[in-house]
């Protein structure tokens, strides 16, 4: 295990994985995180979507695929002009992942999701900078405070323009989509896969205490993040 010097809202992040120094992310490594995000139950049928930073080209997941059936050949290459250069058609978001990816720089996976916990807990509070309350450790330390947008027609330049000025603070890796589901960033597959796993642990305890979960008093938020890994 290694710490380095990515910062998610004053955090270090840790990472078992040395891919986050070589942004040449492979077919296989892409297509095993689509399975387990499908797995973990944070994409269902054909829905969410991801992309990674491969040399001056980026993988995506195809359009109308499920992200448990995905593999090697099928997935969407583009260049830095969202030309298609190798693999099918790429997801109807392909627009708002490449406008992430040109927006940080510091990171190169982005991923996109519809957990139903996560789409249930957007209901529950209003579009703004801060939506889950701190009512996790992990939450806390790593995706606190999560901003949400409005509902916007997916796949639409303006909800395209919107995801990518809410990922425009360099301290930002979550952002929430009111009924649709979550965005997360990071330098590898790791680090989006935890941000993910810990809104949608939050979102699930926020739900399944209807709202009623105390959260972490604030002076101890500080306290929790300067530990860094929990
Ligand atoms: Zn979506």
């Amino acid at each position: 295990m290694e710490v380095h010097s990515q910062k998610a809202h004053g955090v270090k992040m840790v990472s078992n994985n040395n891919q986050r120094d070589n942004p040449y992310n492979s077919k296989e490594a892409f297509c095993r995180f689509c399975h387990l995000l499908y797995e973990r139950h944070l994409a269902a049928g054909v829905g969410g979507n991801i992309s990674a930073r491969s040399g001056n080209r980026v993988l995506l997941t195809p359009t109308e695929y499920s992200l448990r059936d995905l593999h090697p050949d099928t997935v969407s290459v583009v260049n830095k002009k969202g030309i298609l250069m190798e693999g099918d058609k790429p997801t109807k978001e392909a627009n708002m992942h490449l406008r992430i990816l040109r927006e940080r720089p510091d990171i190169n996976v982005v991923f996109h999701l519809h957990g139903p916990h996560i789409i249930a807990a957007s209901t529950m509070f209003e579009p703004g900078p801060s939506t889950l309350p701190a009512i996790t450790l992990g939450f806390a330390c790593y995706a606190y405070p999560l901003p949400m947008i409005p509902f916007m027609v997916p796949g639409s330049p303006d909800l395209a323009k919107s995801v990518s000025e809410a990922f425009s603070g360099k301290d930002s890796f979550a952002v929430l989509l009111l009924n649709h589901g979550l965005i997360t960033i990071g330098k590898d597959f790791n680090e989006a896969m935890n941000i993910a796993e810990e809104v949608d642990e939050a979102a699930r305890v926020y739900v399944l205490t209807g709202g009623q979960t105390p959260p972490i008093p604030s002076e101890k938020i500080e306290q929790i993040k300067s530990l860094g890994n929990l």
